[in-house]
């Protein structure tokens, strides 16, 4: 009956309204102390010169582990960037990031390591002035990963921040290109360095010609402005060769070597 069904329609609604945010206070509530007792773990996964093989660079990836259960970013990033969260999160990526790039940079033929940093921490200032004193020389070592959601609202002072980080010695990425606000004319004026292809295009460029078409687009316009490519998510041979027929430089993905904990990382550049 009508009157039934309308109650069983709101109870079922009111149940997973609670639970998804049950789920995100809980997220918050749990986040001073996960990251007091240090249950955020740096992960690396480098990317490869498609022509030489050789590692040129990785991605740092945080993992939250809790309880040895490994909570995925996709689980907690998007509910800490709702509140200042991310920004101590963030502020925790990069000192460990220095402080690696700082214990190995002596010992090992150490290559740069590309944060990511969400808009949130990216357009405060007191985090930027942080970043930046923190990093010393060591910027020389740091890539920012951004995502096209920081040109949404501020574009001017979007572009002068990324002018800033520049001239101190960081370079910066574009991560998940194509995916978001994306507009060919702010390609030019901005201050990049390498534009990463989002793993959605790349898992469709075998099978779509017109995919395909636009991931040459963009390596080919890469290459007018000086910009180099990374693909994301490369994972298997065919994919590779493809892109390198593209002129894509730079590839990520688990064929080449998943997201590893730092020891193994280590091993891998050792024996690099
Ligand atoms: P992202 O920056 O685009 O990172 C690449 C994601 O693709 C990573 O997922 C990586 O594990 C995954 N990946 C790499 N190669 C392959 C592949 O061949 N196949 C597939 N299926 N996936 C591949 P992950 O580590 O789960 O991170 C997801 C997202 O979480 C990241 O996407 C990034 O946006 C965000 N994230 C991670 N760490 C941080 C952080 O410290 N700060 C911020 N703001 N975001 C972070
Ligand atoms: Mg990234
Ligand atoms: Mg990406
Ligand atoms: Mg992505």
């Amino acid at each position: 009956d009508a009157r039934l069904k309308g109650e069983n329609a709101i109870g079922f609604y009111k149940e997973n309204l609670k639970s998804e945010t049950e789920r995100k206070l809980q997220i918050n509530q749990d986040f001073p102390e996960a990251l007091s007792n240090k249950e955020f773990k740096l992960y690396f996964q480098p990317y490869f010169d498609i022509e030489s093989k050789r590692i040129v660079g990785a991605e740092v990836l945080v993992r939250w582990i809790k309880n040895g259960v490994t909570i995925p970013p996709s689980e907690f990033i998007p509910v800490l960037e709702q509140t200042r969260n991310i920004v101590k999160l963030e502020d925790y990526v990069i000192k460990e990031t220095i402080a690696f790039i700082e214990e190995f940079k002596n010992k090992l033929n150490l290559i740069p390591l590309s944060v990511n940093l969400s808009p949130t921490s990216l357009m405060d200032d007191d985090f930027i002035d942080k970043l930046i004193s923190m990093a010393g020389k060591l910027s020389q070592f740091i890539n920012i990963e951004i995502t096209e959601r920081l040109f949404l609202d501020k574009l001017n002072k979007a572009k002068s921040l990324l002018k800033k980080l520049r001239a101190k010695g960081f370079r910066i990425y574009i991560d998940d290109f194509g995916t978001g606000y994306s507009s060919l004319s702010y390609l030019s004026s901005l201050p990049i360095d390498c534009i990463k292809i989002d793993i959605s295009f790349v898992k469709k460029i075998l099978e779509d010609e017109k995919t395909k078409a636009i991931v040459k687009t963009i390596i080919y316009l890469a290459k007018q402005l000086n910009l180099f490519t990374i693909a994301e998510g490369i994972e298997t041979e065919k994919h590779l060769t493809a892109l390198k027929e593209m002129g894509c430089q730079i590839a990520q993905g688990f064929l080449l070597s998943k997201p590893l904990p730092k020891e193994d990382f280590l091993n891998l550049l050792k024996n690099h």
